[in-house]
C-alpha cells in the first residue's frame, strides 16, 4: 500500500511542479526581460530585489541566491526523473 501512496505522491508533486513552472513561465513572459542596459534588479523567482553583491558577483543573474538554488534543485530533479 505504501507503494501506491508513493506513486500518487510523486504524481501530485510532479503535477504541482508542472503547474508552478507554467505559472512562473507566464509571469516571466509578462515581465520585461533584463538587458545589459536594464539589468535585473528583481528576482524572477520571488520578485524581491537581487542583492547588489550578487548582481556584482554574478552579472546577468535573474534570481536571488535562494531562488537560484531552488531552481537548480528543480532542474536536477527534472533531469533525474524526466518530469
Ligand atoms: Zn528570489
Amino acid at each position: 500500500m505504501a507503494d501506491l501512496i508513493d506513486i500518487v505522491t510523486d504524481r501530485v508533486e510532479a503535477e504541482r511542479e508542472t503547474l508552478l513552472a507554467r505559472h512562473r513561465a507566464a509571469q516571466a513572459r509578462a515581465r520585461p526581460r533584463p538587458t545589459a542596459a536594464t539589468p535585473a534588479t528583481a528576482c524572477a523567482g520571488c520578485g524581491q530585489p537581487i542583492p547588489p553583491a550578487r548582481r556584482q558577483a554574478r552579472p546577468g543573474s535573474t534570481r536571488c541566491a535562494a531562488c537560484q538554488a531552488a531552481h537548480e534543485v528543480r532542474q536536477a530533479r527534472r533531469h533525474r526523473t524526466g518530469v
